[in-house]
């Protein structure tokens, strides 16, 4: 761990416009790194080229200064650091952790379709279920440059690698056990975005040094994952703190997805930064 000032990011994927649970996570990392003398940084996940928009970025800004945050600039930018991602996954790569997959998504659901019970990841995905593994082996760089369809970890072998007692130290929760291969062979990059979020949010904090991961709930169970791309990368182990998520009135999570009321449309109906502060527990 860092010793010094701790480091807090806010790392929103700009493909649609913030709401009520974005506010409420970038307004904790922000008063968390001024109880702490810390330093506050904004992130900006674009590395899905084919979901991320300007408008939404810049929306981003603007949402956030409304707020009443403050960041240090210049922001990082994730579609302008694929080579950072690229050597990681090279390194993976190098280990023999890596093997390309031209399976489709529709193949793995219906492959998942086909026998009961099959296994899912804690997002609910099917598991993979190993198609592609015992293929003979092909550099990554050659496989995505080559219209491979994706690269997958074979977890197997980098759980075995990564050995036992992996785990995180939770905020109020004490130490986690890791349990990384509920993922299965997860995708590390596709054809279309050479890099997972997986990658690129270890890569990341690794390289602007954040000490305090502080983010929702629902990035518990991949905190596993990122456990173990840590300890194979050898990168640095941050804290974790998962807060709860901000509900609707249905008591359902927000989402982008569903429409949620966005920030902007509450600033357009005459709410104030300060309501909204308040509301939030600010
Ligand atoms: N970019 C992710 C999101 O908007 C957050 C990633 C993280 O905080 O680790 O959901």
């Amino acid at each position: 761990m860092t010793e010094g000032r701790r480091v807090f990011r806010f790392a929103p994927s700009p493909n649609g416009f913030l709401h009520m649970g974005h506010a409420y996570s970038a307004l904790l990392n922000f008063a968390l790194a001024r109880e702490s003398g810390g330093r506050f940084l904004l992130r900006i996940e674009d590395i899905d080229q084919g979901r991320a928009r300007p408008e939404f970025e810049a929306a981003i800004y603007e949402d956030l200064a409304w707020l009443g945050l403050e960041w240090e600039t210049p922001v990082r930018r994730q579609s302008e650091h694929f080579e950072d991602y690229a050597r990681a996954l090279e390194r993976l790569d190098e280990m023999g952790l890596v093997y390309a997959c031209d399976c489709k998504r529709s193949d793995v659901m219906h492959f998942a379709a086909a026998h009961t019970d099959w296994p899912r990841d804690p997002d609910g995905a099917p598991l993979y279920p190993g198609t592609c593994r015992d293929k003979p082996r092909r550099p990554a760089r050659e496989v995505l440059a080559h219209g491979g369809l994706a690269l997958r970890l074979d977890m197997g072998k980098a759980a075995a690698l990564a050995g036992a007692g992996l785990s995180w130290r939770e905020w109020g929760g004490g130490d986690i056990p890791a349990n990384p291969t509920q993922w299965g062979d997860v995708v590390l990059a596709r054809k279309d975005t050479p890099a997972s979020y997986h990658i690129a949010v270890v890569v990341d904090d690794a390289l602007q040094g954040v000490t305090d991961v502080v983010r929702g709930r629902d990035l518990f169970n991949a905190t596993s994952l990122h456990r173990l791309l840590h300890r194979l990368l050898e990168l640095p182990e941050p804290r974790y703190r998962h807060h709860d998520l901000v509900l609707d009135e249905g008591g359902e999570k927000l989402a982008k997805s569903r429409g949620s009321e966005t920030l902007r449309a509450l600033r357009a109906a005459g709410a104030q930064a300060a309501d909204i502060r308040k509301r939030l527990g600010f």
